[in-house]
């Protein structure tokens, strides 16, 4: 495995880029083999600059649903360029789209679209406010909603004011989020919740219906509006929503990721309740009317529909944890595996310090698979049982790799 090349783009970026690369993608927080420049994508392939190649468990922390360059989404984004992808307004696709995306998903009677995750998010906050009137939002602790003041996970250059109304409860924990309510008092404009808890770091929680049901009801009694953030998860788990299957509509609903199979978009769903409040907004972007990524995103939805990618993915998901409890039991080292099979969190247990995990990946990586120590992973509709099968391979040499560290420690 060779890295000369990745070295000297991360020495030459270090000049010309604060830090050499900004937010979770500097590799230089990734156990000791992982590259940070990529070359070549293709299904569930990547090949970094030097030439090595992976089979990716992150799909583009998350975008990649159909696997790199699916052909027919491909096909359907290069046709739009052709024609016209940014120009003085958007394509008759925006309109196509919008159709499907409402037909789509139940709760949404609308849809506005966006660039990243975080101009989602950060709309469906300001919708909430400008429909109610009110100030507070109600955020799970340690949950990701993107990387602007109101919600970063970084205090660095955030003013107090900033975080003045935004108050937070327990993931999963009513009677938190139940006292958060009482202390917003009349001033609930909205409560923002993860599909499921997929913090950084830690066990993965799906939410319990419980939860899902006090939500709707808390934000019923004030009169205040229920975001989902499905950004990470939408698509990969209900292509409805992702608290579908629960029985619990969200009045808004923040998307991107895997939308457009990778194309930048995003997009803010709401009820009819909250469409006067979406339209007396100021909400623009230079690239969201680009037509390219819509119409990747119409590709990549019509296959979604016609398919059986989520059954899929949650197979594919099924046989990797299988696999890994399996290897876990012969090797004797305890891992955690939380979350939706689909997108897989793997924790070793008593290694708070990571040391367990960065050397269980840093094998993975050198035998070819790319996973993540500490972030949830991704399946997409292109693993195949063979991707599985290798990267179990590879895994077994992730678990030699743990019983050696604790050896050494002995
Ligand atoms: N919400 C969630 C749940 C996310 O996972 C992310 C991105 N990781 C965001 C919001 C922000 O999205 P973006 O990085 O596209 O702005």
């Amino acid at each position: 495995m060779s890295n000369s090349l990745d070295k000297d783009l991360r020495d030459r970026a270090l000049q010309v880029v604060p830090g050499g690369m900004w937010g979770h993608m500097n590799a230089k927080n990734l156990p000791d083999g992982y590259p940070q420049f990529f070359a070549r994508s293709q299904g569930t392939k990547l090949w970094d600059v030097d030439g090595n190649e992976y089979i990716d468990f992150m799909c583009s922390w998350g975008p990649m649903i159909l696997g790199y360059h699916n052909a027919e989404v491909d096909e359907a984004a290069l046709t739009q360029l052709r024609q016209g992808d940014i120009m003085n307004g958007p394509g008759e696709v925006m309109v196509r789209l919008a159709e499907v995306f409402v037909d789509t998903v139940p709760h949404a009677d609308w849809v506005q679209f966006e660039k990243n995750g975080t101009d989602a998010t950060t709309t469906a906050v300001t919708i909430a406010r400008a429909g109610t009137g009110r100030r507070k939002i109600l955020v799970a602790k340690g949950a990701y909603h993107g990387a602007v003041p109101w919600c970063s996970p970084s205090l660095v250059g955030v003013t107090a004011e900033d975080r003045a109304h935004v108050l937070t409860f327990d993931y999963n924990n009513v009677e938190s989020l139940q006292r958060t309510v009482a202390e917003a008092g009349k001033d609930v404009a909205g409560i923002i919740a993860s599909a499921f808890k997929h913090d950084y770091g830690v066990d993965q929680e799906l939410p319990t219906p419980e939860f899902a049901r006090a939500a709707r009801a808390a934000a019923d009694a004030a009169d205040a509006a229920l975001i989902i953030d499905d950004v990470r998860a939408g698509f990969r788990l209900n292509l409805g929503g992702s608290w579908e299957h629960l029985g619990v509509r969200p009045d808004l609903s923040a998307w991107s990721k895997a939308i457009a199979n990778g194309y930048p978009l995003a997009a803010v769903t709401g009820a009819n309740r909250f469409r006067a409040a979406a339209e007396s907004l100021f909400s623009t972007g230079s690239f969201w009317c680009g037509a390219q990524p819509m119409a990747a995103a119409e590709a990549t939805l019509n296959i979604l529909r016609r398919g059986d990618a989520v059954a899929h993915m949650e197979k594919m998901g099924a046989m990797l944890r299988e696999g890994l409890a399996s290897l876990s039991k012969t090797y004797d080292i305890a891992v955690r595996q939380t979350g939706p099979v689909q997108m897989p969190m793997v924790l070793f247990n008593d290694d708070a310090a990571g040391r367990k995990g960065f050397a269980f990946c840093s094998a993975t990586i050198k035998a070819g698979i790319y996973f993540h120590p500490l972030h949830n992973m991704f399946l997409s509709a292109a693993h195949t049982p063979d991707d599985i099968t290798r990267a179990l391979e590879a895994a077994e040499k992730g678990f030699l790799a743990v019983r050696a560290l604790s050896s050494k420690a002995a």
